[in-house]
């Protein structure tokens, strides 16, 4: 109990920190108009960079849009905008799947719920917390990518690499109101200092504080 304490005041200060530095970064960078976009540009972006899912959805999203017109689809009529990306015939199955979904069992609206989102083909708790919170406010659970286990871990708020444990630990030391922006702050900071590949502690705002920091005090 005392360490769930320690461990909630160390996540409350690491945010705190992070929301200085990384002020501006606190949203999706997958571009989407709408949540039904969103929820594409997501599915889109599982084992791929944010980046060259933004490049193929403007053109998707000129394309085809709504929830109606990608059920009337078949997943092939999407490969020529979806090919550049990584299993883009499983997702494009996926998408034409969840617009059929969605189409029949929630009057063509993206559900707002984690149970509504993850009845969805294709669509798991990361996916689901990325729509809820982006196109919903609302947080239900805190969504886990590479990024955000690389940090957690280095920074001894986990010591696993399954995402789901890592999110009901996060969960039980971060404060409900802060969940959503966990992930962005997380994603932000593994993209500038802490990489996979790469720590750059000299340049990190936590540097003092983590674990793992290489800096010598
Ligand atoms: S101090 Fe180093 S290891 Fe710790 S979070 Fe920053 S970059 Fe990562």
């Amino acid at each position: 109990m005392r360490m769930e304490r320690s461990k909630a005041a160390f996540a409350r200060l690491v945010i705190s920190r992070l929301r200085r530095r990384y002020r501006h970064e606190m949203h999706t960078s997958l571009y989407h108009g709408s949540p039904w976009e969103l929820l594409v540009a997501t599915m889109l972006s599982a084992q791929a960079q944010d980046a060259s899912v933004n490049k193929i959805t403007p053109r998707l999203f000129r394309a085809f849009r709504g929830v109606h017109s990608y059920a009337a689809l078949r997943p092939s009529q999407l490969y020529p905008y979806t090919r550049s990306i990584g299993l883009y015939r499983n997702k494009s199955k996926n998408i034409v799947a969840a617009a059929q979904k969605i189409t029949a069992d929630y009057d063509a609206k993206v559900p707002d719920t984690i149970e509504g989102l993850t009845s969805l083909p294709g669509v798991g708790r990361k996916t689901a917390n990325v729509v809820l919170y982006n196109a919903f406010h609302r947080s239900e659970g805190i969504a886990i990518d590479t990024h955000c286990i690389t940090v957690a871990n280095r920074l001894g708020l986990a010591r696993t690499g399954n995402a789901a444990k890592i999110e009901r630990t996060l969960m039980q030391v971060v404060p409900r109101k802060d969940w959503g922006d966990l992930t962005h702050l997380f994603i932000a900071l593994g993209r500038d200092v802490c990489t996979a590949k790469k720590k750059y502690c000299v340049r990190c705002v936590l540097n003092d504080i983590c674990p793992s920091s290489t800096v010598v005090k």
